[in-house]
């Protein structure tokens, strides 16, 4: 805990607030949107600018204590415990350059708000499957989105990285100036810097056709099978994926789902409407769908391709890359979570990789997932009734596709982080090397060890 002398001492440093656990109005700054995680540092600083973020990670380093950072708590898989934590949810600048067709957006801002600001210049940018998500901290992770098949990682489409270093100086970070941090900060999550602001390229908005099939549990196998023969016969320009959804019993779930097992398919096709509703044909004769939402739709209606919860709770995760999703994949997917079989998990997710998500970019960056076939992710949910029993399920999942699984994780979807061998996994070895020895240069007294950090 900071002696009274220094924390005064930061409040007259920054503009924003500074709490401490005792402070009303600190639980609220440290809230995340998985509730599960309670956040205790011994400070956090609510960063209004990056003369805030610049002068906590000063103070910081002069204290000898780590910096974290939290914009929405949408990556909140541990609890960060001590420390000084910046939160940068005031953080809301934003600005579309329709001619360069880039977005500036401050470290707080969220997808939705570039949506609706991209949106009237039809313009477009690289969200995942919720738009509650920050952008920031999605595309340090590299960003895998939604169109992600026809349009690569979010990651690689950034132009540069307004960033305080862990010697509390103000960096531009782009390709020419900073090549190394420029590929580092790309992909490696929060290890090297606090990111203050970014630049990134923007796409034309089109009407795309997309949305999700609801197929009844009980059609869960041949809902899978005709999802594996029909996934190689779909172009790029269409993503995929598909989830066991195990719904809730209560009010907020819509009646016909309420407390099923469904299968989920989702699509996002960025082509014509009939050739979007002629690629699903095959998977709309499978079974007969509990609901079918896939339509043409405008970018602003693109959380409805997932439709991800919105509203904050409490859940633990896990994920991992599979080289594979065949026959006995399936079998084991269904063995450990299908129909019949009585499971707290939530959603077993299996997205498909590929297309330009596949390709190697130009420019080195520090993604990983690029040679694997499918991404897993289970979110098991934390409610009181079954909390005690998410964990052993979630191994147990784990361990049934172990076969199938590359080893390997995307840090965005990895999970809690648990000791230097599973943090490593998030990387391919030689761009975990890498990264490992860059932490050295960019951060070697290891202030930003907090998240899925590698110091
Ligand atoms: C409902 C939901 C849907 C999701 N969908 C997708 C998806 O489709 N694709 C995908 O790739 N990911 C997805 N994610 C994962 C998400 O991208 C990560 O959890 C990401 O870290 C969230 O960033 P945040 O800033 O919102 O979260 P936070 O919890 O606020 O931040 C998470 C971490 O990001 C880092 N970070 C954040 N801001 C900064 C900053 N300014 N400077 C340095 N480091 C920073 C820190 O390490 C921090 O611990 C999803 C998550 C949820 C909960």
């Amino acid at each position: 805990m900071p002696e009274p002398a220094a924390l005064l001492e930061l409040k007259q440093l920054v503009e924003g607030p500074v709490f401490g656990p005792d402070d009303d109005g600190f639980a609220d700054e440290v809230f995340a949107f998985n509730v599960a995680t309670v956040h205790q540092p011994d400070i956090v600083v609510g960063a209004v600018n990056a003369n805030d973020v610049a002068a906590a990670v000063k103070w910081a380093v002069a204290q000898g204590t780590g910096v974290s950072v939290q914009a929405t708590g949408h990556g909140a898989t541990e609890a960060i415990i001590g420390g000084l934590m910046i939160s940068t949810r005031r953080m809301q600048d934003l600005e579309v350059d329709v001619a360069a067709r880039t977005a500036t957006v401050g470290a707080g801002v969220k997808w939705k708000t570039l949506i609706e600001a991209a949106t009237p210049h039809g313009l477009m940018g690289l969200n995942g499957s919720s738009s509650d998500v920050g952008i920031v901290g999605y595309t340090l992770g590299g960003g895998f989105p939604v169109f992600g098949r026809a349009l690569g990682f979010a990651a690689d489409h950034v132009r540069s990285f307004q960033v305080v270093g862990s010697d509390g100086a103000h960096r531009h970070v782009d390709a020419g100036s900073e090549p190394e941090l420029f590929s580092l900060l790309k992909g490696g999550k929060g290890n090297f810097a606090v990111v203050t602001s970014m630049t990134f390229g923007l796409h034309e908005s089109r009407e795309f056709y997309g949305g999700g099939i609801m197929y009844p549990g009980k059609d869960a196998d041949q809902v899978l099978t005709a999802f594996r023969e029909w996934v190689p016969t779909v172009p790029d320009d269409a993503s995929l994926s598909i989830a066991l959804l195990r719904l809730p019993d209560v009010e907020f779930v819509p009646e016909p789902l309420r407390g099923q097992l469904m299968v989920h398919l989702r699509f996002a096709f960025l082509g014509s409407a009939e050739e979007g509703a002629r690629l699903l044909e095959p998977m709309r004769a499978v079974s007969t769908p509990v609901m079918d939402l896939a339509r043409p739709m405008t970018y602003p209606e693109i959380d409805l391709v997932h439709m991800d919860p919105q509203d904050p709770l409490p859940y633990e995760e896990a994920g991992g890359l599979l080289h594979d999703f065949n026959e006995e994949t399936q079998a084991a997917l269904l063995d450990i979570a299908g129909p019949g079989i009585d499971s707290p998990l939530l959603l077993i997710e299996v997205r498909v990789l590929g297309g330009a998500l596949a390709r190697r970019p130009e420019l080195v960056d520090s993604i990983n997932g690029r040679g694997a076939k499918f991404s897993l992710l289970t979110i098991g949910l934390l409610a009181p009734e079954v909390a005690a029993l998410v964990p052993s399920h979630i191994r147990a999942l784990f361990q049934a596709l172990q076969p199938h699984l590359t080893g390997f994780t995307m840090v965005n979807f990895h999970g809690r982080p648990g000791d230097a061998i599973d943090r490593a996994r998030a990387w391919d070895p030689e761009t975990f090397d890498r990264l490992k020895a860059a932490k050295t240069t960019y951060d070697p007294s290891n202030t930003f060890r907090y998240g899925h950090g590698i110091g």
